[in-house]
């Protein structure tokens, strides 16, 4: 058993203080009265709902531009050099790097978005040691492990996807058996599945994953109209935009995430949201990416459910993705205060897009500090200089607007 004993706790969505936190066996079990001991603020842990760890080992690389200025398909070469150099030791430090870097950002738990499968033809190497480098940091992993078929619709793979290749259905499956089975033991680590997109998925194999992830009971993700050209290639083939494809062929439920939806339109998005499904906004590597600008009041108005995710980790602070989710707004809009619940609060609006949202993106029992929930904290230095002469009203919006990873004291996960 644990207790912390927090001098400010966020809990229903205000600051409080005194309060007194039991953790027994990683679950928060009592919450009462308490002495101020432990000092900071103590919110909820960041849950990163979108990661591609290794992509850590491209930071810097790519930003350079001799024949002037490309696009994601640019980066994306960039990104295929990496992944063509890797081997399972550089694999797992920039596994390692990332992770351990999220944890200093104040982020408990990681959904890794897994599509860099092999080290050898269809070994499934890098799998194990996902797992590895996140247990080796001490951060909740949710495996989302990717099919990837083909290159493009009715495309085969190029050399540089190879290691991505899960076109075997059967043997893909078989995988996602032994690391269920594998993961069961840890009680850090859970599964999610994942089709990687429509242009990187058979429309049959989208559905068939679907129904498995929903009759596994586990969350679903898939990257969704983060660029145009994919919109054009389903409607060539498909005659369909990708999210008006999956409204039509997927149960939706609030453990369905589409990733991005940078580009979608306002009817599909409207129905996606409708019938339970999340929006997963990378904001940082939606910019670095020169993506686009997603439909973000639309989802607000609709009391969709945002979450955040890291991506291309070319920098890790879910405190600068909170920010830049409004900001982009606020300068494409030229207005201030999109982000922002019922009560035109835009700080616990951010907050609970970083927490409980991406919680339940992941199908984790965190993101707020309640009985019954896991107990991951981060604790913020509430002396830091970025927070000196600000005041407890504003406190939270200060964190959003104001501070870096330097105020973040710790994290704390399943009570550790
Ligand atoms: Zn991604």
């Amino acid at each position: 058993m644990q207790t912390f004993n927090p001098e400010l706790c966020y809990l229903n969505n205000t600051l409080q203080r005194g309060k007194r936190v039991v953790v027994e066996n990683g679950f928060i079990v009592e919450i009462g009265e308490g002495d101020n001991s432990d000092k900071g603020l103590y919110l909820p842990g960041f849950v990163n709902a979108h990661s591609h760890a290794f992509q850590r080992g491209l930071r810097g690389r790519g930003e350079a531009f001799p024949a002037g200025a490309n696009s994601f398909w640019g980066w994306r070469e960039e990104m295929y050099r990496l992944v063509n150099e890797v081997a399972s030791t550089s694999f797992k430090s920039w596994c390692l790097s990332a992770f351990q870097e999220m944890r200093n950002a104040g982020i408990t738990t990681v959904g890794e978005f897994h599509y860099l499968h092999h080290e050898e033809q269809f070994d499934y190497a890098f799998d194990d040691i996902v797992i590895e480098a996140a247990k080796e940091v001490g951060i909740r992993l949710v495996l989302l492990h990717a099919s990837y078929q083909h290159a493009g619709i009715g495309m085969p793979l190029s050399e540089e996807q190879k290691r991505f290749n899960t076109q075997d259905f059967d043997k893909w499956k078989t995988q996602i058996e032994t690391i269920s089975t594998r993961i069961s033991e840890s009680e850090l680590c859970s599964l999610g599945l994942v089709a990687h997109s429509i242009r990187a998925v058979e429309q049959e194999a989208i559905t068939q994953i679907a129904d498995l992830a929903y009759h596994m009971g586990l969350p679903l993700h898939l990257h969704v109209e983060e660029q145009q050209k994919e919109i054009q290639q389903s409607l060539d083939a498909y005659s369909k935009t990708p999210m008006r494809f999956l409204c039509d062929e997927i149960e939706i439920s609030p453990l369905v995430t589409a990733v991005h939806c940078t580009h979608t339109a306002e009817a599909d998005m409207e129905e996606w949201l409708t019938r339970g499904g999340n929006v997963c906004i990378c904001p940082l590597t939606e910019a670095n990416l020169a993506d686009g600008i997603c439909d973000v009041p639309r989802i607000v108005r609709s009391e969709g459910v945002i979450s955040l995710g890291t991506d291309s980790n070319a920098r890790i602070s879910m405190l600068e993705e909170m920010r830049l989710l409004e900001y982009v707004q606020r300068l494409y809009r030229q207005e201030r205060g999109v982000c922002i619940n019922s009560e035109g609060d835009m700080a616990s609006y951010l907050v609970d897009i970083a927490t409980k949202n991406g919680a339940r993106t992941l199908g984790v029992k965190a993101g707020s500090i309640e009985t019954g929930k896991l107990a991951d904290f981060v604790v913020i230095d509430t002396e830091h200089q970025q927070l000196q002469g600000v005041t407890e009203e504003h406190l939270l919006a200060a964190l959003c607007c104001g501070c870096d990873n330097s105020v973040i004291i710790k994290t704390i996960i399943g009570g550790h």
